[in-house]
């Protein structure tokens, strides 16, 4: 192992601490923080701050989310091994990875060509699975619904109703979609989780703020 791959390692693990004790207690998000190289999705010179508690730009205009940020989302999601999950807003391939990590189905789009393939073939290259669209997420993907979970990565105006339609229903012992996703103003949004309890039927929860790009439609 060369020197710096044994420095990054010892960040991610240190990454890992600091995110329990911010109040992160899914362990199964913290093993899968634990495992993603951070530093392969931000940019080259921006590597050495790969594993402190921060968003980075990405280029256009966009960030790789906070990892606290990323984790806290993971664990509202309530998901398990094998569930399928959309993620809108792909950017660096990060949070992809991280769901990855947990087991489950990934499908995830991004609105910025450029984003979008980059997310991609970083993916593909560090050997994730993930199923990725470039296109507009605000409408959702009907052809892979329903999902289990659906996060929203950027802040929402308004929660779009398409996702809410396309949430699991509950049948059986099987547990109805959850929808993680920033609603507010720009730049500062509330954390809010949808559940699909019963047919037409949806529980809300709101959690606290944070800021966010913008969730654009096209
Ligand atoms: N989850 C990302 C964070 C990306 S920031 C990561 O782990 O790195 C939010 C992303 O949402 C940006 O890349 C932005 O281009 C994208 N986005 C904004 N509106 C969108 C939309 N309507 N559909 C798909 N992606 C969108």
């Amino acid at each position: 192992m060369r020197p710096y791959e044994r420095l990054y390692l010892r960040r991610r693990a240190a990454l890992v601490e600091h995110l329990r004790n911010r109040g992160i207690s899914d362990e199964a998000v913290l093993a899968a923080v634990g495992k993603v190289a951070r530093e392969y999705f931000v940019e080259p010179a921006l590597r050495g701050r790969a594993y402190k508690d921060e968003a980075l730009p990405i280029g256009l205009k966009q960030t790789i989310s906070q990892p606290y940020t990323v984790a806290f989302q993971t664990m509202l999601l309530e998901i398990q091994p094998g569930d399928r999950v959309l993620e809108i807003g792909t950017g660096s391939g990060y949070q992809s990875a991280i769901l990855s990590e947990m087991g489950v189905r990934v499908f995830s789009v991004e609105r910025h060509r450029a984003l979008h393939v980059r997310a991609r073939d970083r993916l593909s290259n560090l050997g994730y699975r993930v199923v990725t669209r470039h296109g507009d997420g605000t409408v959702g993907w009907t052809a892979c619904a329903p999902f289990d979970g659906i996060v929203v990565t950027a802040g929402a105006a308004q929660v779009p109703d398409s996702l809410i339609q396309q949430l699991r229903v509950p049948e059986g012992n099987r547990r109805g979609g959850r929808l993680v996703i920033p609603v507010g103003a720009h730049g500062d949004q509330i954390m809010c989780r949808y559940e699909c309890t019963a047919p037409g039927t949806l529980q809300k929860e709101r959690f606290h703020s944070f800021r966010f790009v913008p969730l654009i439609s096209n």
